[in-house]
């Protein structure tokens, strides 16, 4: 079993609590978001393609872009295209569960 700081490897964090919990803060698994990332990705470049836009965005702008969303929003699921970005709470032992459930985890 890999050391418990290591799943921060795998995790973005936020600033903000989960929910009303005073501990642990929200979290987003980074093979989720990666997936959400690729799909906007794709959908900028159908839309650039098709003459919708001008330019791509840069996808560390997307990355940053979905993080704010999600982290900051009510909602605890989010959909980007057919990927879902779930927030989950920022505990080590959870998180390595989450991640062990994750269907695009390479581990
Ligand atoms: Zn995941």
């Amino acid at each position: 079993m890999p050391a418990v700081s290591d799943v921060w490897n795998y995790i973005h964090k936020d600033y903000r609590q989960y929910k009303n919990n005073q501990s642990h803060k929200q979290s987003l698994c980074k093979f989720c978001i990666g997936k959400a990332v690729d799909s906007l990705v794709a959908q900028d470049n159908t839309a650039l393609s098709e003459g919708q836009i001008l330019q791509r965005q840069d996808s560390g702008e997307i990355e940053k872009i979905i993080l704010d969303t999600v982290f900051s929003g009510s909602e605890e699921v989010r959909v980007f295209g057919i990927y879902e970005a779930r927030i989950l709470k920022g505990q080590p032992d959870f998180l390595w569960k989450d991640l062990s459930r994750c269907p695009h985890a390479s581990t």
